[in-house]
């Protein structure tokens, strides 16, 4: 390096240590985080990126945010159950009971004897009510958990799952439930073909060695044409406990949505367990429901697995927050009125220009693949999608032949100001 090399100027660790605008930003972080960010700018002077007098900047930069580094998303694609930006938002009710439980809390202490209770009871007590007298609860990490714990209890090892053909699916990321159910050990019996099963099929392959008939709703996708499948209630009869992986986490028949099972009327029509998700139709955190004959859901809260599968504080909280709200995000995106959808896009093509034109939104989740939801979306330029995407809030929304689209279901209303400011903003990143 010679006398003139600019990397002499580079400040050093010590020096950036000890400089109180560095300590400022860091507050609590712990030394080897903020060492972490110290190197990251020096190594970026050495490089000639960013001048020596910069490092400090760049350090302080380099931090990570105080609030976590999920950065909080704004869902303009018009999909309510987004997996990819974390499926249901929770209601400003459960946000409340989340951060209420985040302390010690009585979650498994009974006040009035001072003594262990049952974990999360109030959370079964609200399904209970929700579901057919006589039903039980309980409640694991996520739908794949409860699918995983039944098959489990129910098919010991080397005992056969019936499933039919027609609904061995994939949920996304490449993971099969086939899969999910051979790894407990049990095998599994396929039945039928991908468009058809019928009562015989199952009839023909249930034996002494059936643990159980699964029954799976294939969410997210649909066969159309020549097909056939086997209804809950003409399994029910055929002898060993019949579980049906409903998905979605529909409590009760929705008129909106007349493919989507619900797990009132699984039970109503014979179902001895009804397993869903918390988190797409439900509109709760993520969580696993296992609804159903008492004797069978106290097998399944017995078995060994249950505690690895079990679920935490903060969900619980969450969850019965949400069985008590009103009216859930969830709910109220996938119901929002299409003219009052088109006021709003309108306005906002009023602050941003672009074009207003229909545009379907859709449940997601691998929920109602076939149901359309009217609404109206503002048309952009497609060069305008990274920006909005890299912003602060992001703006995700949806692209299509070279427009991008933003649909604004999915938006509290309170926040239309702030898509139309990112949108301002972006216009000016993008350099136009
Ligand atoms: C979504 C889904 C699952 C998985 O539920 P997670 O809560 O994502 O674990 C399982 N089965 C069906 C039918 C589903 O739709």
């Amino acid at each position: 390096m010679s006398e003139t090399d600019p990397r002499r100027r580079i400040p050093r660790t010590d020096e950036l240590l000890t400089d109180p605008r560095l300590s400022a930003a860091a507050g609590g972080l712990s030394r080897s985080r903020v060492l972490t960010a110290v190197h990251a700018a020096q190594s970026l002077a050495r490089e000639g990126a960013i001048a020596p007098e910069e490092v400090l900047e760049r350090a302080v930069r380099e931090l990570p945010d105080r609030a976590g580094s999920q950065r909080p998303v704004l869902n303009a694609t018009g999909v309510v159950v987004h997996t990819n930006l974390g499926r249901a938002p929770l209601s400003d009710r459960a946000v409340r009971a989340v951060v209420r439980a985040s302390g010690y809390t009585d979650v498994e202490y009974a006040v009035a004897t001072g003594r262990r209770g049952p974990r999360g009871e109030a959370v079964l007590t609200e399904l209970r009510a929700r579901l057919p007298e006589g039903q039980d609860a309980l409640v694991v990490n996520n739908g794949a958990a409860a699918l995983l714990l039944a098959v489990t209890a129910l098919a010991a090892e080397g005992q056969e799952v019936v499933v039919s053909r027609g609904e061995l699916v994939e949920i996304g990321d490449g993971f099969r439930l086939p899969d999910l159910m051979t790894s407990t050990g049990a095998r599994l019996r396929e039945v039928g073909t991908t468009n058809r099963s019928t009562v015989a099929d199952y009839r023909d392959a249930v034996g002494p060695q059936t643990g159980a008939i699964i029954k799976i709703h294939p969410s997210n996708f649909r066969v159309e044409g020549f097909t056939g499948g086997v209804a809950v209630a003409d399994l029910a009869p055929l002898g060993p406990p019949v579980v049906v992986d409903i998905g979605s986490g529909l409590l009760s028949p929705d008129a909106a949505l007349p493919d989507e099972p619900d797990a009132t009327s699984a039970l109503r029509a014979g179902a001895a367990l009804v397993t869903a998700s918390g988190d797409k139709l439900l509109g709760g955190p993520q969580a696993g429901l296992v609804l159903g004959r008492p004797e069978l859901v106290h097998q399944l809260r017995r078995h060994p697995l249950a505690r690895a599968l079990r679920v935490d504080k903060l969900a619980l909280a969450a969850l019965e927050a949400t069985l008590q709200d009103v009216d859930v995000p969830v709910t109220r995106y996938r119901t929002a009125d299409p003219e009052t959808l088109r006021l709003r896009a309108e306005l906002l093509a009023e602050r941003v220009g672009g074009r207003v034109r229909a545009h379907d939104g859709v449940v997601g989740g691998g929920g109602a693949p076939g149901v359309r939801l009217p609404g109206w979306a503002v048309a952009l330029p497609e060069e305008l999608a990274a920006p909005l995407r890299t912003g602060d809030p992001a703006v995700v929304g949806r692209l299509d032949s070279g427009d991008l689209l933003l649909d604004l279901r999915c938006v509290p209303p309170d926040h239309d100001e702030t898509v139309a400011a990112a949108v301002l903003a972006a216009v000016q990143r993008a350099g136009g």
